[in-house]
C-alpha cells in the first residue's frame, strides 16, 4: 500500500483547484452568486433532509439504482467479465438527471425562483426542464441556434415540459455560445436565478457540485459488485468524456483505489490529427473557458478551435478540471475513439446485447477494441445514455453494417 501522502484529490481545494486546474475566473458581477453557492453547498448536501429528498427522488422518479448488467455476449467476445452500468435506463435517458435533481433541490433551498441552463444536444436542457416542471420553477434554456435546428425533437420536449428555449445566435451558434448567453443571463439576474450547469465544468464550485451528484454512479457500482460478485471494485472502469460528468461519477469512489484502472475515452472525430476532433486532453493546451482553467482546444493566439464529434454531447472544446488533473498525474488513462469506431461499437452492442447506446456512450464501448484483458477480469463500462436520440445518425449507417 502506498502512503497517504500520495493520496489524490477527488475534491478541489478551497479555491476550486485540482492541482493546476479549475478555479473560478468570473466577472465581479458573478462573484456573489458563486460565493453563495460555495459557502452553502457542502453543508446543504450533507443535511439529512436534503439527502432524504434527493434519495427519494432518485429512487422513485429517476429509477435508481440503475442495473449493473452482465453482458454475456460481449464478455465472450472480449474475454473479460463485462458489466454495463445502465444509466441509459434513467428517466429522460441519461445520467444528466442525477445532477439536475440534486441542483434543483439545492436551488429551492437557496430560495431561487428561476432556473437557467445551457444545452448542446438538448439532453441537459431536457433534464433541466424536467426537474423544473417537477418543482414548478420557471425554466429558461439557452441553446445554439444551429443546435436548435439539428436537435428539434429535444427542443419540442423542453417546450412541452414548459421551458422557454432561447436561441444563441452568436459565434458558431452551438454549445459554447449557449453557455456564454447563460452566463450573461445569470449576471443580469443574480438574486433570483440559479444556473444549472450540465457537466463537471465551469467555475468552482460547479465541477465539485456536479461530481458529488454524479458520484451516486460509483457508489451503486460498489454495492452491486459486493452483492453480486463478492468484490468491491472492478479491475477496469471505462467511461466517455465530454465535459466529464458521467466519467467523474463513475470514477469518483475509485480514484484512491489503485487496484482499479481508470479509463476515460475522448472523441477524436474524424481522427486525432484531422483538425476535426474533440479530444481535448490529447490536443488542448491550458486556458480559461467558462470560468475555469482547463485544457482547451485553441489556436496559438488563444482562439477556441471548433470541436467536432459525431456525438453532440462530446462536442465541447474543453474538459473538466478533475479529468485534467487525473490525466496529468497519470492516475487515469485517456484513450480516444473516432466517429467510425464509436458507430461500430454502437452497432456491436445493439446486435450482441439488444441495447442501443447513445453515440456518446458508444465511445466508451469502443475502448474494448483498444485494451487487452486478463481472463475473467471485471470491466465496468458506464453506459451514459440511450440511443433513441441518435437514430437519425444511426439510420444513415444501417446498410453498411
Ligand atoms: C451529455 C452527455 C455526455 C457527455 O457529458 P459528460 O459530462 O462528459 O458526461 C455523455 N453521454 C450522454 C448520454 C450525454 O447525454
Amino acid at each position: 500500500m502506498t502512503s497517504s501522502s500520495n493520496k489524490l484529490q477527488n475534491h478541489p481545494d478551497n479555491y476550486g483547484f485540482y492541482g493546476d486546474f479549475g478555479g473560478a475566473f468570473v466577472p465581479e458581477m458573478l462573484q456573489k452568486n458563486l460565493l453563495e453557492l460555495k459557502t452553502n453547498y457542502k453543508h446543504l448536501l450533507a443535511d439529512k433532509s436534503f439527502k432524504q429528498e434527493n434519495n427519494k427522488l432518485l429512487r422513485d422518479y429517476v429509477g435508481r439504482p440503475t442495473p449493473l448488467y452482465e453482458a454475456k455476449n460481449l464478455s465472450k467476445k472480449y474475454g473479460a467479465k463485462i458489466l454495463i452500468k445502465r444509466e441509459d435506463l434513467s428517466h429522460t435517458g441519461s445520467h444528466k438527471i442525477n445532477n439536475t435533481i440534486g441542483q434543483i433541490i439545492l436551488a429551492k433551498r437557496l430560495g431561487k425562483k428561476r432556473i437557467i441552463a445551457e444545452t448542446g444536444a438538448g439532453q441537459h436542457g431536457v433534464a433541466t426542464a424536467t426537474v423544473c416542471a417537477l418543482m414548478q420553477l420557471k425554466c429558461v434554456v439557452y441553446m445554439g441556434a444551429k443546435d436548435m435546428q439539428r436537435q428539434l425533437p429535444n427542443v419540442l420536449r423542453m417546450q412541452m415540459l414548459g421551458a422557454e428555449v432561447r436561441p444563441a445566435n452568436s459565434g458558431s451558434q452551438t454549445l459554447k455560445d449557449a453557455t456564454n448567453e447563460a452566463i450573461r443571463d445569470w449576471i443580469s439576474h443574480p438574486e433570483s436565478t440559479h444556473y444549472i450547469i450540465g457537466s463537471a465544468i465551469g467555475p468552482h464550485p460547479y465541477p465539485d457540485l456536479v461530481t458529488r451528484f454524479q458520484a451516486v454512479i460509483s457508489e451503486e457500482i460498489i454495492k452491486q459488485l459486493q452483492h453480486n460478485y463478492q468484490c468491491d471494485a472492478p479491475d477496469k472502469i471505462i467511461a466517455c468524456v465530454g465535459g466529464g460528468s458521467n466519467a467523474a461519477g463513475a470514477f469518483f469512489h475509485f480514484i484512491n483505489n489503485e487496484k482499479v484502472d481508470i479509463i476515460g475515452v475522448e472523441a477524436s472525430g474524424l481522427g486525432l490529427k484531422s483538425g476535426k476532433s474533440a479530444a481535448t486532453l490529447h490536443l488542448g493546451s491550458k486556458g480559461i473557458l467558462h470560468g475555469c482553467m482547463i485544457p482547451l482546444m485553441q489556436t496559438s493566439d488563444g482562439q477556441i478551435t471548433e470541436p467536432h464529434s459525431i456525438s453532440a454531447g462530446l462536442d465541447y472544446p474543453g474538459i473538466g478540471p478533475l479529468h485534467a488533473y487525473l490525466f496529468h498525474t497519470g492516475r487515469a488513462k485517456y484513450l480516444h475513439a473516432t466517429d467510425k469506431e464509436a458507430l461500430e461499437a454502437a452497432f456491436e452492442l445493439s446486435m450482441l446485447e439488444g441495447i442501443i447506446p447513445a453515440l456518446e456512450s458508444a465511445h466508451a464501448l469502443a475502448a474494448l477494441k483498444k485494451l487487452s484483458f486478463q481472463k475473467n477480469e471485471i470491466v465496468v463500462i458506464n453506459l451514459s445514455g440511450r440511443g433513441d436520440k441518435d437514430m437519425d445518425t444511426y439510420q444513415k449507417h444501417l446498410r453498411n453494417e
